[in-house]
């Protein structure tokens, strides 16, 4: 029997390079859509050691014939559709931007499977955002009725009503993950776990005195993407097409990562090298996200392997090896968040 092929757009990002990792290890042929950049930067891939293993079509989101042709000529088994403007923050500068990639991109690639590919397998990366503050005794469940905060959360609502309607319409396999906030050494620097990691490296490297951020009170789930990206495997293998809702079940502050953090290298003090400044205040923010994935673990048999205190500990340790090797690129990370 052939190897089954998967379809990954948004692939050099976080979760796409560890998805395409458990992917190659299951025996799949992996395709990734990447859009043209100067520099072609695929770090993250390189990173995890499939850089050459995955076999690329030229492609972006905003763009429906290069969506089409990646579809027709790869005709892929399964599809993750993990591409996006995929930060809250940026969403307030960049709304319209943000809706043609994260709202009409599934549109676009539902809509390419359904013409040319209707039993291929779909999965849409819907978030816990979606909810904003809306909970029910202070979590959030299946159940739970969206009220979105950001042009981010409101464009991955339409992504996921979209999935959800073209299920509803045309019997496609088509199924949406609402993971809550998942982490790791490739996290993108502008998130708050990973710009308090590297700072917490280079300040024990003397590189540097403070890191500044914005509300220390906000609470999120936070799980390690390594175990989230599994569950996405699972939501396509299953009989029937459904949606899953993907937490660890624990919330924490900021100000406890914070601690954690500065904990692993030595500093106890942590408050004195943190200053807050109202431009990393969100317009409107989500206080407070707490998963309850029971689905998830009675149905897929899904359950979270990396605690909290060791995805900081994982995170904080990678970006002192970053440090170590090199302090270059952080010069120009610095310059945009
Ligand atoms: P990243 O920001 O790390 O990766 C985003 C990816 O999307 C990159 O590969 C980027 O490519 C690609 N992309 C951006 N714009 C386009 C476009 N116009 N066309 C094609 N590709 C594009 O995100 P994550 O890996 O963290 O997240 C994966 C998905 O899951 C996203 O959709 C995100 O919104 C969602 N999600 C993430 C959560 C998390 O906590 N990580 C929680 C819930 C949902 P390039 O390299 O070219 O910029
Ligand atoms: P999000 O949940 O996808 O928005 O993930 P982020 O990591 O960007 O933000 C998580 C929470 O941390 C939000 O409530 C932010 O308001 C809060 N936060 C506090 N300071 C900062 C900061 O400096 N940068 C970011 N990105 N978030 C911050």
């Amino acid at each position: 029997m052939s190897a089954k092929k998967a379809l990954i757009t948004g692939i050099s990002g976080q979760d796409g390079s560890y998805l395409t990792k458990l992917l190659l290890d299951k025996g799949y042929r992996v395709f990734g859509l990447v859009r043209r950049s100067v520099d072609r930067s695929l770090k993250n891939l390189e990173d995890m050691g499939v850089v050459d293993k995955i076999e690329y079509a030229d492609g972006d989101l905003t763009d429906e014939c290069s969506v089409m042709k990646a579809v027709k000529s790869i005709r892929p088994d399964e599809v993750y559709n993990l591409g996006a403007q995929s930060f809250v923050g940026t969403s307030w500068d960049n709304p319209i931007l943000t809706t043609e990639v994260n709202a009409l991109g599934p549109l676009k690639l539902l809509n390419a499977l359904r013409y040319f590919h209707p039993t291929a397998r779909y999965y849409q990366a819907s978030t816990s955002e979606m909810f904003g503050n809306s909970h029910d005794k202070g979590l959030q469940t299946e159940q739970t009725p969206f009220h979105p905060r950001s042009p981010y959360a409101i464009s991955k609502l339409y992504g996921h009503w979209i999935t959800i309607n073209f299920r509803e319409s045309f019997g496609m396999f088509a199924v949406s993950g609402i993971l809550f906030n998942h982490e790791s050494p490739l996290r993108g620097p502008e998130f708050v776990t990973r710009k308090i990691t590297m700072g917490v490296a280079k300040i024990k490297h003397g590189l540097a005195n403070e890191i500044l951020l914005g509300n220390l009170d906000s609470k999120r789930d936070w799980g390690f993407a390594g175990d989230y990206v599994e569950a996405m495997w699972l939501m396509l293998q299953q009989k029937e097409p459904k949606d899953f809702l993907i937490s660890t079940g624990e919330t924490h502050s900021v100000r406890e990562f914070l601690e954690l953090a500065f904990k692993r290298v030595g500093i106890t003090d942590w408050e004195k090298h943190v200053k807050i400044d109202p431009k990393f205040m969100r317009p409107a923010d989500v206080f407070a996200l707490h998963g309850h994935s029971a689905s998830a673990g009675k149905e897929l048999g899904w359950k979270p392997k990396v605690s909290f205190e060791k995805l900081v500990e994982m995170m904080v340790d990678a970006d002192l090896k970053r440090v170590e090797n090199s302090a270059r690129a952080d010069r120009v990370v610095e310059a945009i968040i």
